[in-house]
């Protein structure tokens, strides 16, 4: 078992994870990023990236993250393969196992690892991924303007990814499994508000209907058995995200869908030293932009603990 110090320990390499690792090297730190399961994140399964703040012609998801780690290596960030599998943050420094194989220890950890969007587990879902098939509106409803286009759940967050549609796109359909929806009385009343979206309701998805982009959705009423295809060009499945919080739930405050609870206006969780950025703390705005500038603010909560530290032990 190799063992080594490391002063600002990233865990992920998508947008807050690599921000994290900028700032902290830049303020003279030797951060170590390790990429986890999918390197560069979320942004590297799709193609383009228009809402990024200084790409004036949009960019490749996986440029762009090909962009933050030259970036973040630039200033002596060393970026790692490797998959945090437990942690032990009972004692300081903290322990982090990589791989069930090596032990090393940090004396500040960002926790950067995102969150996973739920998928309905169809083939004809997985074949049109990224071709019409979206899990978030925000990021690809603009790619579906003046079209109509389907979203399915029936919670809130399927309820905001409708009546965001609803602005952009000319019909917007809700499949919803009930006769009613788990969505907050508010967030129902935009909908019904909304004269463009039309709620197919006791409804699943049965298939996806097209051959290189999205053309249709066969929809299947649970209650008479009927099967019908409603042509559409975006299918946006909203049905949850799964933030990747298992190995911190022993030790960090968790709230009751799995994120990291943070101190409001920083990057602190209820342990000192250890600070969480992106996804994996927001279940809200779920964008490149909020998780690089919570990954900023990670490593200056980062830098300023071991400042404070560093006189403790002077
Ligand atoms: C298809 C798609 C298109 C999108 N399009 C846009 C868009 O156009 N604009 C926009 O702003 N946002 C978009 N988003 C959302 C955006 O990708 C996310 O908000 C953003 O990537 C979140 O960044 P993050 O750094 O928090 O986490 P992620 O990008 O999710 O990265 C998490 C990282 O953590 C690593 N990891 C996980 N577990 C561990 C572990 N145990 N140990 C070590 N590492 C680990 C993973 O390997 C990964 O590198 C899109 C998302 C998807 C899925």
């Amino acid at each position: 078992m190799a063992n080594q110090e490391i002063d600002v320990l990233i865990l992920g390499s998508g947008p807050a994870g690599y921000t994290a690792a900028i700032y902290a090297a830049r303020a003279g730190f030797k951060p170590v990023v390790y990429m986890g399961g999918q390197p560069g994140g979320q942004l590297t399964i799709t193609t383009d990236v228009e809402n990024f703040p200084g790409y004036p012609d949009g960019v490749q998801g996986p440029q762009m993250m090909m962009d933050l780690q030259g970036q973040a290596e630039r200033f002596g960030t060393e970026v790692k393969y490797g998959l945090a599998t437990s942690v032990d943050f009972s004692s300081y420094p903290f322990k982090v196992t990589i791989d069930e194989s090596e032990e090393i220890t940090a004396k500040s950890v960002v926790i950067a690892t995102g969150a996973s969007a739920r998928w309905l587990g169809l083939p004809s879902e997985d074949r049109l991924n990224g071709k019409g098939v979206s899990a978030c509106a925000v990021c690809d409803g603009f790619f579906f303007k003046g079209q109509d286009v389907a979203v399915v759940g029936g919670g809130d967050s399927a309820a905001e990814e409708a009546s965001y549609l609803s602005k952009i796109c000319n019909k917007v359909y809700m499949i919803v499994r009930r006769d009613e929806m788990r969505a907050s009385k508010i967030m129902q009343q935009r909908v019904h508000n909304a004269p463009n979206i039309e709620v197919l309701w006791n409804s699943v998805t049965d298939e996806i209907l097209g051959e290189n982009e999205v053309e249709a959705v066969r929809v299947l009423n649970k209650v008479t058995g009927e099967k019908t295809d409603v042509p559409i060009s975006g299918f946006f499945v909203a049905i949850g995200h799964t933030p990747n919080t298992e190995i911190f739930k022993d030790y960090l405050d968790i709230d009751e869908q799995g994120y990291i609870k943070t101190e409001t206006g920083s990057a602190r969780t209820n342990i000192p030293g250890v600070f969480a950025a992106g996804d994996v703390q927001d279940k809200i705005y779920r964008q490149a932009i909020t998780a690089a500038g919570s990954g900023c603010m990670a490593a200056l909560d980062a830098e300023k603990f071991l400042a404070e530290k560093e006189l403790e032990t002077a």
